[in-house]
């Protein structure tokens, strides 16, 4: 189905999803190899040992990752998020949580919460095909 594009994919697990992060990015390793990923630093740090996957690193949530991968998203260098948010336990960053779920509302970004939904979007054929334009709105 139409043309491969290569995309840029974050990875966000929060500490008790991390090791469901894991397993459903094992899963998909193939899939996920195709593309550019970017993580949070802890979640990325278990991913490469893990799963031995190239992935770009940035802060460590709390400290300022996801604040970090939702300025990619304002400059448009991101094309979707895996995000395991831990709805049972508090954050001492909730504030950018929510700022980075809002980022992907304002910017119309894929983004998946739950295993299901980033099972459903990673195996999409649409998914890395040049058939599919996202619609950015323009501000
Ligand atoms: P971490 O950050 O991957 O560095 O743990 C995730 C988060 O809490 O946003």
């Amino acid at each position: 189905m139409g043309n491969f594009v290569k995309k840029t994919i974050a990875l966000v697990a929060h500490d008790h999803k991390k090791s469901e992060l894991v397993e459903w990015a094992g899963d998909h390793i193939e899939q996920l190899k195709k593309h550019d990923l970017v993580a949070t630093g802890t979640t990325g740090g278990l991913l490469a040992d893990k799963l031995s996957l190239s992935i770009h690193r940035f802060k460590s949530g709390p400290l300022g990752g996801d604040q970090q991968i939702g300025a990619l998203i304002a400059e448009r260098k991101l094309d979707c998020l895996i995000f395991f948010w831990d709805p049972l336990n508090p954050a001492p960053h909730d504030p950018d949580v929510k700022a980075l779920l809002r980022l992907c509302s304002v910017w119309n970004l894929p983004v998946a919460c739950s295993r299901s939904t980033a099972d459903l979007l990673i195996t999409s054929p649409l998914f890395s095909s040049d058939e599919y334009q996202r619609f950015i709105p323009d501000y």
